[in-house]
């Protein structure tokens, strides 16, 4: 196997001079999704644009979300009609316009059992209102019955079955969306650094947050970074990080925990289920990427975040739960690949977690640094514009004068309909490199027409094109791409974040032990 590489990602010592030379325009601290978001817009602006982050990029909450684009059911309750268009609005631009090769439609059943919390008339009028505010751009919410329920979901509970509502949504892999969106910010002129903690913020001496000191976490190098604006994107750290400005500020968040289980699945499902479990709370189960996925849970959390993680009380209860609506036989614990758990970010007070408003919270410190966190993933790019209007305006720095008008909609890297990358790979592939369909499929659907170069690669080395594990549909390809052009630095890196092998459970030591030795024979 080839260990030969052809960086387009620089080298680490690169990207830290790059980082500690002369003053960005403007630090981002945090390479999740809405750091991320706020990068990319802000380079395409022209400003000179940082993003660092502590482990990986994605490597917190937004790789551990229900993997939906959505425009929230939920909301319906709370009748914020407007916030419920909004969001479909961005969820189809998503699909249509920036990422349609990452973005997917799934349709979504509400089953109505004999004595669940809501009944089908309700229910009914609800999806039809969901479908109308997306101007029935994905057809109109209808209610069905069983029997074509049962078509849709062959794993559905037959027991006390009434009828099932229908709408439709989308779904994506976030870590996935992810990668793909740093790598539209570095393309944009962002500089980024992931595996780089913020240890320290620079202040000048009336007090104002003027770069921060950082710790490469790979090899415990020190540097630092100036700009003239920072942003705090740490997610469920931003208070964390708001009392290096100011160690007197107040707590500005909440956290709730979120777990999610990854099941192998029996039969494949045409469908997701939302089952509703009370009034506020509906739980999912969803097929993705061949398998299950169930949850999610919502306590809580008052832990450090960097330390949380499922516990069996929590997949006991998404297993019961998901047991209202799926046939227990296919529940079962020995099918468990994959379990997760990530933190939401809700505002402070006080009341029920599942009744608290998913808002972004948007903090100013003493220091002029901003913080932001919460919000949906769904609506990133739309964050991404808001946070840099209100950065722009903040006033200490007049970073107005130097931007640009950003272009409303700059599709992600590899943007192309995934069936056509997949028609073209198979089509070109000879009987000598034949591309398995199943691979195929995968790569089109997960890096769009960025799939030709990982099948450029496999032609220079036939043994990239091999199946990292028989038993899931990611190639060896993959590591070498996002050991080179993914900013993949760790196992996990590639096997959870920039691969489906993990969540498959497929990650086995000689798996993890190959992935060492072909990141250890790269230039970083
Ligand atoms: C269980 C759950 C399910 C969800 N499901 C959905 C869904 O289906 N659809 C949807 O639209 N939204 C969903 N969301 C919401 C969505 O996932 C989040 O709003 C989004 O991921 C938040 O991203 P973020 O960038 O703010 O935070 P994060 O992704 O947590 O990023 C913060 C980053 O800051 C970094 N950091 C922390 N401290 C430092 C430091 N000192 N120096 C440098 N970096 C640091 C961390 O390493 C981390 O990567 C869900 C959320 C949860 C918790």
């Amino acid at each position: 196997m080839s260990t030969a590489t052809d960086p387009t990602v620089p080298v680490r010592a690169h990207s830290r001079a790059e980082l500690s030379r002369g003053t960005h325009d403007l630090l981002v601290i945090g390479g999740g999704i809405l750091g991320t978001a706020v990068a990319w817009t802000a380079a395409q602006t022209g400003l000179r644009v940082a993003m660092v982050d502590a482990g990986d990029f994605a490597g917190a909450t937004s790789s551990a979300s229900s993997k939906l684009v959505h425009g929230g059911l939920r909301y319906l309750q709370t009748g914020n009609l407007k916030l419920v268009a909004e969001n479909h609005r961005e969820r189809r631009t998503l699909a249509r316009d920036v990422a349609p090769h990452l973005v997917r439609p799934l349709s979504f059943l509400v089953p109505v059992y004999k004595d669940g919390p809501h009944g089908s008339a309700k229910l009914g009028a609800g999806v039809f209102l969901y479908s109308a505010l997306s101007a029935f751009g994905d057809g109109m919410g209808k209610v069905i019955g069983p029997e074509h329920a049962l078509e849709l979901v062959p794993a559905l509970r037959q027991e006390g079955l009434r009828r099932a509502a229908v709408y439709g949504d989308h779904q994506m892999n976030d870590s996935r969306v992810a990668v793909t969106t740093v790598r539209a910010a570095v393309e944009a002129g962002a500089v980024v650094l992931n595996h780089a903690e913020v240890v320290g913020l620079r202040k000048d001496a009336g007090g104002r947050v003027t770069g921060a000191e950082l710790r490469d976490r790979l090899d415990g190098a020190e540097f630092g970074v100036n700009a003239r604006v920072v942003l705090n994107a740490t997610g469920p750290w931003v208070d964390h990080l708001r009392r290096m400005e100011d160690p007197t500020a107040e707590p500005s968040i909440r956290l709730s925990k979120g777990v999610h289980l990854v099941l192998r699945q029996q039969q494949p499902w045409r469908a997701a289920l939302t089952i509703p479990i009370d009034k506020y709370r509906v739980s999912f189960a969803i097929p993705w990427e061949e398998h299950l996925l169930l949850g999610t849970t919502d306590e809580a959390y008052e832990g450090d975040p960097g330390k949380v993680s499922p516990t069996e009380a929590d997949i006991a209860q998404i297993l019961d739960e998901a047991g209202s609506a799926v046939d227990p036989a296919q529940l079962r614990r020995e099918d468990i690949t994959y379990a997760f758990a990530g933190l939401r970010v809700l505002p402070g007070g006080a009341g029920a977690t599942s009744e608290a408003k998913r808002e972004t919270v948007v903090t100013e410190g003493r220091g002029g640094m901003l913080s932001v966190a919460g919000g949906k993933w769904t609506t990133y790019r739309h964050i991404g514009r808001t946070v840099l209007d209100k950065l722009a305006k903040a006033g200490v720095v007049a970073l107005e004068e130097d931007m640009a008008t950003p272009l409303r909609r700059v599709a992600l890297p590899g943007s192309a309909n995934p069936e056509a990358v997949a028609h073209r790979l198979l089509g070109e592939a000879t009987a000598e490199d034949g591309v398995d369909p199943v691979v195929a499929r995968h790569l089109a659907s997960h890096y769009g027409n960025l799939a030709y170069d990982l099948a450029a690669l496999v032609r220079t080395d036939r043994e990239l094109g091999e199946r990292i594990h028989p038993d899931g549909p990611d190639i060896w390809a993959q590591v070498a791409y996002a050991r080179d052009h993914e900013w993949a630095m760790t196992v996990d890196d590639v096997l959870r974040r920039r691969t489906t092998v993990t969540i498959r459970g497929l990650d086995t030591p000689e798996v993890r032990s190959r992935v060492e030795s072909l990141l250890a024979a790269g230039p970083n």
